[in-house]
């Protein structure tokens, strides 16, 4: 099913959803391609032309109707996001909250879209700068969080004033119909959101070479992201690109080691390490590393794998069978390395389903010649570098082309002063391992991306400026 111009369509393309904890099939989805991505452009273009004129409130209204459809829907929301993510049933609850907030935030904020005055030069003239919508924006998201990355860029995209075309992960499209299905019943205007669904190369390619779409918004890996903004260059888009990350953690010997074990266990393992601000390096303090490890190991042993549908889970499945690969080349490369794998480490059979599962794993003596010391692990292994200064930890942290997220632990307050400036990442967790809010920007800086999603940050990235001088002779 896609859905354009304010109906849902069928076709004979046919493609199987998978969930990837039984490898059963789901369900049987009809897929589109080129011209049915064309025909979302135009009907976005079209809708464009009367959703722009709307004031904020009337778009606010709309975004409360839809946070309202989903707020009577969440379990059915997180229960799908479950069985096409694989994620445990409570992450996939929280997902949905998470998503329904920000449609929540933008619906409030569409009424708060200022321009401003700027003292004039001259006596006779007034000077305003205006904000007004990009256009059609295109959106391409992926399968890790299948229903929050969708509100997080519709919901300020249309308080702005902007209409979409929207192209889920072709792993997880049945979050994204179940959300238009609840945009469809808030009455939103015909065209003013969109849903293409089908091979991402194809609709990638009618969305960056349309001159219609102004702006295109990404999140996914950093090797994809370059390539549509290479695409986007020939007509000049705004881009958004929220990309790959490598986050550094580092545990300071001032720190609380519980604490931070616990914090390694969120960052590292929640989404079983599909998360872009997952930790991919813990660097921890010579003086407390074999403490620590040895509780991050305990507590890695302790979590319970399985079906994120079975009550107790706390690691579910790995999204497919190249992610598995990555971690078994992960790990037989830091072995051949000369690590020590303290947990986990292998495929994990699970008897009820032939799944993507992998055991959540620490790994020590960890060194820089390590595969997992570069590339995006995406998955749940911990490696454990230690190190002797805080300048050499820095520099260790920063030795990356990715800069997302990067966390820090010390009850030193100097310290944790110095590292807010001194890491080249775009979010930093002092003590906090989950350092996501909606009111906060989120985003990248290097290779992991440019512009903000998130609070006001995030409306900016649908907005232009113009400027206007008006001479009153
Ligand atoms: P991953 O490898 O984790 O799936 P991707 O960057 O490949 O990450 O996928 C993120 C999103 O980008 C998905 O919606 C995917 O379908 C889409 N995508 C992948 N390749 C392309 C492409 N060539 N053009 C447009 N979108 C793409």
């Amino acid at each position: 099913m896609y859905y354009i111009n304010g109906e849902w369509h069928e076709s004979d393309r046919k493609e199987q959803v998978i969930n990837p904890a039984t490898l059963k099939v789901i369900d049987t989805i009809s897929v589109c391609g080129a011209e049915e991505t064309k025909a979302a452009i135009a009907a976005a273009k079209e809708a464009f032309k009367t959703w722009k004129k709307s004031t904020g409130n009337e778009r606010s209204t709309y975004l409360f109707k839809a946070v309202k459809l989903m707020k009577e829907r969440v379990d059915e929301l997180a229960q799908i996001i479950t069985l096409e993510n694989g994620k445990p049933l409570p992450d996939a609850k929280r997902e949905v909250y998470s998503a329904i907030s920000y449609l929540d935030w933008y619906a409030e904020e569409a009424k708060r879209i200022y321009g401003e005055v700027l003292p004039a030069s001259h006596q006779d003239k007034s000077l305003m700068v205006i904000k007004q919508p990009v256009g059609v924006c295109g959106a391409i998201t992926p399968w890790n969080f299948p229903l929050s990355m969708i509100t997080r860029k519709i919901a300020p995209a249309l308080a702005a004033g902007c209409t979409i075309v929207l192209k889920p992960a072709l792993q997880t499209p049945l979050s994204a119909i179940k959300v238009f299905e609840c945009f469809h019943e808030a009455g939103l205007p015909k065209g003013v959101v969109n849903l293409v669904i089908g091979p991402a190369e194809e609709i990638g390619r009618e969305l960056t070479s349309s001159t219609d779409v102004r702006k295109l918004t990404f999140t996914g890996s950093t090797f994809i992201g370059k390539k549509l903004v290479r695409d986007s260059a020939d007509t000049m888009k705004k881009v958004s690109m929220e990309l790959g990350g490598h986050a550094p953690y580092i545990v300071f010997e001032d720190a609380d080691i519980d604490l931070a074990v616990e914090g390694v266990m969120l960052s590292k393992f929640k989404n079983s390490g599909q998360t872009c601000i997952s930790t991919n390096r813990v660097y921890a303090h010579k003086s407390i590393a074999k403490e620590f490890a040895e509780k991050l190991a305990k507590r890695t042993a302790e979590l319970k794998i399985g079906d994120g549908l079975e009550e107790g889970t706390d690691v579910g499945p790995l999204i497919n069978e190249k992610a598995l690969e990555t971690m078994k080349n992960q790990v037989a490369d830091a072995v051949k390395h000369n690590a020590e794998v303290v947990s986990g480490g292998k495929v994990y059979n699970y008897e009820k389903g032939d799944g993507y599962f992998f055991e959540p794993t620490v790994i020590l003596n960890a060194t820089e010649d390590m595969v997992i010391a570069t590339e995006e692990t995406f998955g749940p292994i911990a490696p454990v570098f230690t190190f002797e200064s805080e300048e050499e930890v820095v520099e260790k942290a920063n030795n990356t082309l990715y800069g997302l997220a990067a966390y820090c632990y010390t009850k030193n307050l100097g310290r944790g002063m110095r590292m807010m400036r001194e890491l080249e990442f775009g979010i930093i967790g002092i003590n906090d391992p989950a350092p996501i809010v909606i009111q906060a920007p989120f985003g990248g800086i290097k290779e992991s991306g440019m512009g903000k999603e998130g609070g006001k940050f995030g409306l900016e990235e649908y907005l232009e400026e113009k400027f206007v001088s008006i001479y009153e002779k």
